[in-house]
């Protein structure tokens, strides 16, 4: 049985996100990994999109801030196999306005089967894969039988 996938081309989209107190660690962990991340394609919520594209010298897209709607915005993207996988530098000590919008954003991140770092060391082991600069079949969930089920 063959089972739906995606390819991942070389060439990644990676999303980034950083909750305020983890936004310096990001920083310094992207000034770290400038070289890896210049052969990407860069995503990220508005404020830690600016900040990168501050530090790097060259553009990201960027959605709305993450409060705002931003991680939903990368969420639908994700959706559509439009993002490889993500970075997200979440706060695990402070309460968030948007914390459904941040469930909802790592929810469809295991949907979709999105490799995902939320810290420094996961981010280290994601970015040295030797499959960061290979094509990879990125299996999908068959979602077939969920999409034609018959509500009772
Ligand atoms: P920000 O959003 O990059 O706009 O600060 C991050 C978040 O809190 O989701």
């Amino acid at each position: 049985m063959t089972r739906p996938s995606l390819t991942m081309q070389p060439r990644k989209k990676i999303a980034l996100v950083a909750h305020d107190h983890k936004k310096r660690d990001l920083l310094e962990w992207i000034e770290f990994n400038k070289g890896l991340l210049g052969g990407h394609d860069l995503y990220a919520t508005g404020t830690t999109g600016r900040l990168v594209e501050e530090l790097l010298g060259f553009p990201v897209t960027k959605f709305q801030s993450g409060p705002l709607g931003g991680d939903l915005q990368i969420g639908a993207k994700i959706a559509e196999g439009e993002i490889d996988f993500m970075i997200f530098f979440w706060d695990p000590l402070e309460p968030a306005p948007h914390d459904p919008d941040v469930k909802a954003l790592l929810r469809l991140a295991a949907v979709w089967n999105i490799p995902v770092a939320c810290n420094w060391a996961s981010a280290d082991f994601l970015i040295s894969s030797p499959l960061m600069n290979e094509t990879y079949e990125r299996l999908l969930p068959d979602y077939e039988l969920y999409r034609n089920r018959t509500p009772a």
